[in-house]
């Protein structure tokens, strides 16, 4: 029996292809572009995976597709809505990142507050023995009260750590959850006037964009702190550099950025932004983990007729 055909479209982690190798014939596109497309390719491929997402109109270009195995836990890439609509099933990563965004996300805070990565340039340039001591940090995470916008998978985790530092959390979602005592905020304006500290860990989706605007800042008040390790998209970059600039808040520690890989010049110029490259699951131990339920979504759907991980809306109705 011939092998089922699966798309890899644009980049793709190396375990990913390693792990799908023996079970599929692998079809490669260099990005995930319907042009692409031969009629060929269209006749045979029933699955399609990749990093850099999939829009509806390469999903319209593979008549038999069943499946689309997202790389990320974030699924904001590929058209889900188109998806459903055709009864294409998705999956994505999810779990398998969590303590690891987590982490990352206590270190970006605690370098934000405590200007580490500047300090260690200084020591790395010659600036202690030539100048003396670094400068003592304006900030520090002391007193602080952290808000937590969006208490998922990884908001929770990154709660449990948080209040392991001994700081109040409170949080904002749509809905309450029962199984918590952090406080609960009904509105992000309110969650926003309570704390000074606020972390953004929340999906891409039409309800969040910019939801962290000028107003949002202001809440936070002088002493305030954002950090955003969910999507570029939730925050109006123009009002954060604004506010940074005019010291309406006093510092954001960014993994995300609207327009990857571009990061607005007026952010880079700023001493108190401390901005990474979407690097918060990016370690060799946790992507080998997100790559394995990648191929295992695709390999089980295949061979045993049931996805690992479907995304909410394309549920596995058996
Ligand atoms: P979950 O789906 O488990 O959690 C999402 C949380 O956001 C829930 O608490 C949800 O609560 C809340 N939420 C969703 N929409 C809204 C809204 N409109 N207003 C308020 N709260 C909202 O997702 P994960 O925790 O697994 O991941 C979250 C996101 O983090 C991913 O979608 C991805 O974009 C990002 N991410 C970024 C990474 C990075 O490298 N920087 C790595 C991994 C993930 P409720 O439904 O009750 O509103």
């Amino acid at each position: 029996m011939s092998k089922v055909s699966i798309l890899t479209a644009g980049k793709v982690h190396p375990r990913v292809i390693e792990r799908l190798q023996p079970h599929f014939d692998l079809i490669r596109l260099d990005r995930p572009d319907p042009a692409l497309v031969t009629p060929e390719i269209a006749g045979k491929v029933r699955g399609a995976t990749g990093f850099n997402g999939m829009p509806a109109d390469l999903m319209a270009a593979l008549p038999h597709l069943e499946i689309v195995a997202n790389f990320g836990v974030g699924y904001d890439g590929v058209n889900v809505a188109h998806a459903a609509a055709n009864n294409i099933m998705v999956t994505n990563t999810p779990d398998v990142l969590n303590a690891e965004v987590a982490d990352t996300t206590l270190g970006l805070l605690i370098n934000t507050i405590r200007l580490l990565p500047r300090a260690e340039t200084w020591l790395r340039e010659g600036s202690w023995e030539k100048d003396g001591a670094f400068m003592l940090s304006p900030l520090s995470l002391r007193g602080r009260s952290v808000g937590i916008y969006g208490l998922g998978r990884i908001g929770l985790e990154i709660a449990q750590r948080v209040a392991a530092f001994n700081l109040p959390v409170s949080y904002h979602t749509r809905s309450e959850r029962k199984d918590v005592s952090y406080r609960y905020y009904p509105s992000l304006e309110a969650l926003a006037e309570a704390v000074d500290t606020l972390i953004c860990i929340v999906p891409k989706t039409p309800e969040t964009h910019k939801t962290i605007n000028a107003d949002i800042l202001k809440r936070l008040g002088p002493n305030g702190v954002l950090i955003n390790v969910g999507r570029g998209w939730t925050v109006d970059e123009e009002a954060l550099a604004d506010a940074l600039e005019n010291k309406v808040i006093a510092a954001a520690g960014l993994d995300v950025f609207q327009d990857e890989p571009h990061v607005p010049a007026r952010l880079i110029a700023l001493d108190n932004a401390c901005l990474l490259p979407h690097v918060a699951s990016a370690s060799v131990p946790t992507r080998n983990a997100m790559a394995d339920l990648t191929a295992e979504n695709l390999i089980s759907w295949f061979e045993k007729g049931r996805p690992v991980t479907p995304v909410p809306e394309t549920p596995f109705r058996g």
